[in-house]
């Protein structure tokens, strides 16, 4: 198909999305007004899922994959439009790398011992209904992420979405349960609400028969499902610092760095958010970053109007800046560039309030430092202990190995730009919900699963 027939086909098809919505979203698959009645309607998909073979249940997810891919692009547009953030174009390879690599049921394995006395075996079996909670910044990658492992492991699951992304997220649950009846599959294996609310959320959270929670956000929400009595995994907010020694690529280095700070403006919470470089290299690597890769040096003044603009007088946000591009910032601020402006640079002290804020825009504040050593005390303040995610370039293993163990992050990707830990330019699965505060890492359907064993006495052992 031309590109402009395929422009047109994917307009209309939004529209008529929106439209949809706008009539009925409770007409739509897996929506409900009320979120007793949206659990009750997973609850009785899961009773049809748990007796389904995991062959069955790999062809639901074959369908989520297809149609995720087939509709890549409507997704990009609606996330972008309705949220105001992030870019259209990474936005649809984030779906397709979600589509085409999240980890399905051959993530869900068993472990056996046998001997003298029989044969043992742990299986991961479903927990029942998942109740997700999930941000405005990656919305349908992180919904049809979750809903593919969630399933994977025999789930069914229930969203209360960001309200700024609600729409988005509907479109997706329909999607996916149109996928799940394609299959042959129940109806209401993803369900959601059509006002997502606070008060929602925390049905949700009381509610009997949701035994597991699962909330990717900033430390509220994590807070929120930590305290609910319920077994929770929390997926919470980072502010990943790049560190670069003088040992590293430089050019390389600047590269990695800006194409990991600039994707997607830099919503995703595992992008680099500061760099902090070693002296002997620093200036080497600001002159990378402004002459041979699009970034915009930020003069004192620039610094405090863009402070005053994206960050509230309580420190808050302005959710108007978040996930916009550098020339859109910079415009808020009344200086026009080019379309090659990629990025905003400056060095400044690690307190700089665009610096040790996790602002999720283009925005790189770099901090000199006099050696690795205080390089690595710098990083691990700038990460809040988080445990997150951190980034190095250095081509020097023990120095590597150091800061690894003195970040103790989630993700540590070394000498290569931040999404190589989804799996974009780096080996492994990618998922949108890194569980930091809790500790499984990047999630996928095994996690989703409880350990149970199954035991035969005294007979089986063929050994
Ligand atoms: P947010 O924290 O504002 O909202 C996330 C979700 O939590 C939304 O659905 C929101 O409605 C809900 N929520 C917020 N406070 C709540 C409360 N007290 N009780 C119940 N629900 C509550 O975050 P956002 O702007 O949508 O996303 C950005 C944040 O999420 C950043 O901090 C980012 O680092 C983090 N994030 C983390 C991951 C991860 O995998 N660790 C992935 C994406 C985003």
């Amino acid at each position: 198909m031309p590109v402009d027939e395929a422009l047109i086909h994917s307009i209309v098809q939004q529209v008529m999305a929106g439209m949809q919505l706008q009539e009925s979203a409770a007409g739509m698959h897996g929506v409900f007004r009320d979120m007793n009645d949206a659990i009750e309607a997973a609850k009785e998909a899961q009773k049809v899922m748990r007796v389904m073979t995991l062959d069955q249940r790999e062809k639901i997810i074959s369908e989520i994959r297809k149609k995720t891919n087939e509709n890549a692009e409507i997704l990009a547009n609606m996330g972008v439009s309705e949220t105001g953030m992030g870019n259209v174009g990474d936005k649809i390879l984030k779906h397709r790398l979600t589509a085409d690599k999240t980890p399905g049921t051959e993530d869900i394995t068993t472990i056996a011992w046998s001997g003298d006395r029989g044969l043992t075996l742990v299986e991961m079996g479903p927990f029942g209904v998942i109740g997700a909670i999930t941000p405005a910044t990656n919305p349908s990658e992180t919904v049809i992420c979750n809903s593919i492992g969630m399933i994977a492991g025999g789930n069914t699951v229930v969203f209360n979405p960001h309200p700024n992304a609600k729409k988005v997220t509907i479109f997706t649950i329909n999607m996916i349960n149109e996928a799940s009846l394609a299959a042959g599959g129940p109806d209401n294996i993803a369900c959601t609400v059509e006002n997502p609310t606070l008060d929602s959320s925390s049905v949700m959270m009381k509610h009997k028969d949701i035994p597991l929670l699962v909330a990717t956000g900033g430390p509220g929400v994590v807070t929120a499902v930590l305290s609910s009595g319920k077994r929770a995994i929390g997926a919470g907010a980072g502010n990943p610092p790049a560190l670069v020694d003088e040992t590293a690529d430089v050019p390389k280095a600047a590269r990695d760095i800006v194409n990991g700070c600039t994707f997607d403006n830099n919503l995703p919470c595992i992008a680099e958010k500061e760099v902090v470089a070693v002296d002997s290299i620093c200036d080497e690597l600001m002159n990378a970053f402004i002459n041979d890769n699009g970034c915009y040096l930020a003069s004192k003044e620039v610094q405090d109007k863009l402070i005053a603009t994206v960050i509230t007088p309580k420190g808050a946000l302005n959710r108007k800046c978040v996930g916009r591009d550098a020339r859109t910032l910079l415009s808020m601020v009344g200086v026009n560039v080019g379309a090659d402006i990629r990025c905003i640079v400056f060095e400044g002290p690690k307190e700089h309030p665009l610096i040790t804020t996790e602002l999720m825009m283009p925005i790189l504040g770099v901090v000199r430092v006099k050696d690795f050593a205080e390089g690595v005390e710098t990083a691990v303040w700038l990460e809040h202990g988080n445990r997150h995610s951190a980034h190095i370039h250095s081509k020097n293993v023990d120095r590597i190995t150091t800061y690894a163990r003195a970040m103790d992050t989630a993700i540590l990707v070394k000498n290569g730009p931040s999404y190589a830990a989804l799996g974009f330019g780096g080996e492994g699965y990618p998922t949108f919900t890194i569980a930091s505060r809790t500790g499984e890492g990047l999630t996928s359907a095994a996690t989703f699963t409880k350990r149970r064993r199954c035991v035969m006495s005294d007979s089986l052992c063929i050994r």
